[in-house]
């Protein structure tokens, strides 16, 4: 009986772990330290700027100051493209920008 709730317990911690895991190596993928992946000298600057238009994701209720309000929840990507600036390797990097649009309800 004791083995079986060692083996749950040790179980248990792994399926934590892992997640934690996988969480730390996806931050330290974050290009921050902006070295060529290809030719290890150069350095990736960004070379442009593409932002999706606007989509409207959903809505929220207003931060601002009508708390009895929705606001609009919109979503866009923006695309950064980097290049090397020693062989010109290219890169892109999307991400998501999320923005909470306030409505203001005219009245007749
Ligand atoms: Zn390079
Ligand atoms: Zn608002």
């Amino acid at each position: 009986m004791r083995l079986w709730k060692k083996i749950v317990i040790s179980t248990f911690i792994s399926t934590l772990l892992l997640p934690a895991a996988s969480l730390s190596s996806w931050a330290s993928d974050d290009n921050s330290d902006a070295t060529c992946i290809k030719c290890g000298q150069g350095t990736m600057v960004v070379s442009s700027v593409e932002y999706s238009p606007w989509e409207i994701v959903g809505s929220a209720p207003c931060t601002h100051h009508d708390p009895w309000v929705l606001d609009e929840v919109q979503q866009r990507t923006v695309t950064t493209t980097y290049v090397c600036s020693n062989c010109g390797f290219t890169e892109s990097l999307r991400a998501e920008e999320t923005q909470v649009v306030h409505h203001v309800e005219e009245e007749d």
